[in-house]
């Protein structure tokens, strides 16, 4: 593993040589009118750096949203802060994207946290829990409930700083080609379907199988899965999903509010003066909202297009199923946090936090939920 980091750092070295800060004071587009203010903006220390993601290009809200995040740092810093976006395999792989900016090689990377639980298990906190919290539950939890905390806790070994940056709210529970009627009725699945989630479906009897994105469409239109989750009508729906299963059932128990993460090197972070380090803060918070809201528009009107789709049925999973679901959950966090301290520790305050959560949102979301449908 260091050998591979010395390599990645070996071979981006030049590519970043002429990077951060630079003393470039070439201005010409500035704004700024006045004489002396444009003076003293030059003689700011400027940054040039780079992030990479775990997205492939131009993936609608994913790779924009990580667009439009170097854009308004850019604009609000006056150039003070260029950073430049590469989706996956435009520098490296997207499964590197954490080791880059661990090593510094990278500043900024923009992905998810759940693709490093082969090193961090406890990361599946800050991404994705099956019946854990709702963007609106875990957003609260990662800014004023000690989770970014937690979350800066297990990264500051790998020298990085988190923030959330971007939720996919409530994801569907996938395409089926058959029904599920039942809990037996998931003996055998062989289904797409990644983390903690396919954990569970494990131990209910499935096969989770792990593919990336380009491959979840032949495998389940050759019959290779039987079944798989992607993540909500409208990035379902343009992968074609539709056109080659005929069950599509909710809701997303796997997924309830998938956080994305921004990832930035320590270093790289420390060395950016204040007020910048406030503009990339606030960005990040405004990404996260800007996806978030997104997600809701896009799917929201997908929904109605998959709805007139004939050869479609949309389906709740059956009551019994997401019991068992639910029970088997619970089963497999105890379990890894029985193996892992740090698991435990995070687990137990995600746990206590979402326990009151749900007791509030009792009688405030759902309690209004039941009153608007009387
Ligand atoms: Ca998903």
């Amino acid at each position: 593993m260091y050998v591979m980091r010395l390599l990645i750092a070996g071979s981006l070295i030049t590519l970043l040589a002429a990077c951060s800060p630079s003393s470039d004071s070439n201005n010409s587009n500035s704004p700024l009118p006045p004489a002396e203010s444009n003076s003293a903006h030059s003689s700011l220390p400027k940054f040039a750096w780079k992030m990479v993601t775990t997205w492939p290009p131009n993936f609608p809200i994913f790779q924009e949203g990580a667009q439009l995040f170097a854009e308004n740092i850019a604009l609000m810093s006056q150039d003070r802060l260029k950073i430049t976006v590469f989706a996956e395999k435009e520098l490296i792989p997207a499964l590197q994207v954490f080791d880059a900016v661990s090593a510094g090689t990278i500043q900024m990377g923009h992905g998810s946290a759940y693709y490093w639980a082969g090193k961090i298990p406890a990361a599946q906190f800050m991404s994705a829990v099956p019946f854990g919290m709702t963007a609106k539950g875990v957003n609260a939890w990662l800014y004023e409930g000690g989770g970014l905390e937690l979350w800066r806790k297990i990264y500051q070994p790998f020298n990085l700083v988190p923030f959330p940056a971007g939720n996919s709210g409530v994801q569907m529970g996938g395409w089926f080609n058959k029904r599920i009627n039942t809990v037996q009725d998931l003996q055998g699945l062989k289904m797409r379907i990644p983390g903690l989630g396919g954990k569970v479906l494990a131990k209910a009897g499935g096969s989770p199988i792990l593919l990336a994105g380009g491959e979840v469409y032949s495998a389940l239109e050759r019959g290779v899965i039987d079944a798989t989750e992607w993540v909500g009508p409208f990035h379902d729906e343009r992968l074609g999903l539709h056109q080659i299963a005929r069950y599509y059932y909710y809701p997303g128990w796997h997924e309830p509010g998938t956080v994305l993460e921004l990832i930035i090197n320590k270093s790289a972070w420390e060395s950016l003066p204040k007020d910048l380090q406030r503009i990339v803060e606030i960005s990040a918070q405004a990404l996260n909202q800007w996806m978030y809201t997104k997600f809701e528009v896009q799917n929201m009107q997908t929904l109605q297009k998959l709805k007139q789709q004939s050869q479609i049925e949309i389906l709740p999973f059956p009551d019994e199923v997401l019991q068992e679901l639910h029970r088997l959950t619970q089963e497999t966090l105890a379990e890894t946090a029985a193996q892992d301290p740090i698991f435990k520790e995070i687990y137990e305050a995600f746990r206590a936090f979402q326990a009151q959560n749900a007791s509030w949102d009792a009688i405030a979301d759902e309690a209004y939920h039941q009153a608007l449908s009387q």
